[in-house]
């Protein structure tokens, strides 16, 4: 059976095509997995802990192929990847230009002549072409891949929407992600733009049946997914403020103290910048004041604290 089930609402809850290739899935490294008619999926063997298993390559199409994120400049990784798309390849897009997505798109491109896609220049990365919000990237008539802006995780960060003729998937890069935690990491990183991100995710219409994460298996329920993100966020940001109002002024690290108790100690820098682009949200909302700037060293204060901050001990 092919094609959109037309029974279905389309506002409510995604149909579309059946995706394989969950969590227990992923790899080993250099496997080819064919998760739909369209979509491929290659590990890189860069496995870490904000990697996860490493990152997926997306192969998509079949007469003409897209590589989404090649991934790091790791020749063994990019020989599987050009093994795979043949002569089809057309296009290299890429979500953002971290060291595990994009580097690699310049080997292929030497490799191949095909232009590279993204949305900016920085970090070493240059596109070709520029890529924005609603760009369509790449695609035909059977199917279309088109650009969806994403800021949080970098401000720079593309997901990709895909259309094909038995419905929609979305590459989700790493705003969302199966397994690990995305890094919201200010400046560049935004919690703010992130959240409104995941939200967008959550607009789209028709929804994508599931989602294809830079890192981690398919997401095959998009919608629980991605509200339990934004749900787990904020709550959070509300534990944060209702500490921070309670003592007055914090810093980043004695909020994470209070915050994240038993936090597994590699997660602490994942955890300071978060709390830190917590704060920075919570003050373009008016609600807290950076008192004594310094990043991810700063000092912060509640503005809606009934603690008068003159009565307690300078932090130095
Ligand atoms: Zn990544």
């Amino acid at each position: 059976m092919s094609g959109i089930d037309e029974t279905r609402d389309p506002g409510h809850g995604p149909a579309g095509p059946e995706v394989t290739g969950g969590p227990a899935t992923v790899g080993p490294p250099g496997r080819v997995d064919t998760l739909s008619p369209l979509v491929r999926r290659i590990l890189c063997p860069n496995p870490s802990l904000m990697t996860g298993p490493g990152t997926n390559t997306y192969l998509v199409g079949t007469g003409e192929v897209a590589v989404v994120d090649p991934g790091p400049d790791d020749p063994v990784h990019l020989e599987r990847v050009l093994v795979a798309a043949g002569e089809a390849l057309r296009w290299i897009v890429v979500t953002h230009a971290h060291p595990d997505h994009a580097p690699g798109a310049r080997r292929l491109a030497e490799r191949t002549g095909v232009a590279v896609l993204g949305f900016d220049e920085r970090a070493g990365f240059r596109p070709d072409r520029r890529v924005g919000d609603g760009d369509e990237v790449a695609g035909g008539t059977a199917w279309q891949l088109t650009a969806l802006y994403t800021p949080g995780h970098s401000s720079d960060h593309l997901c990709f929407v895909l259309d094909g003729e038995d419905g929609r998937l979305l590459l989700s890069g790493d705003h969302v992600m199966d397994g690990s935690t995305v890094v919201i990491a200010p400046p560049d990183g935004d919690m703010a733009a992130y959240l409104e991100g995941l939200r967008r995710v959550l607009s789209l219409r028709p929804e994508p049946a599931s989602l294809l994460p830079g890192h981690g298996g398919v997401v095959r329920q998009p919608r629980e997914r991605v509200e339990h993100y934004l749900e787990h966020r904020l709550a959070r940001e509300r534990a944060l403020a209702a500490v921070l109002g309670a003592a007055g002024s914090a810093s980043v690290d004695e909020l994470v103290a209070t915050v994240y108790e038993g936090l597994d100690p590699a997660l602490a820098p994942i955890a300071r910048y978060s709390v830190w682009a917590h704060l920075r949200k919570l003050a373009g909302e008016g609600l807290v004041i950076e008192e004594a700037p310094g990043g991810l060293e700063g000092r912060w204060r509640s503005v809606s604290s009934s603690v008068p901050t003159d009565t307690r001990p300078a932090d130095t």
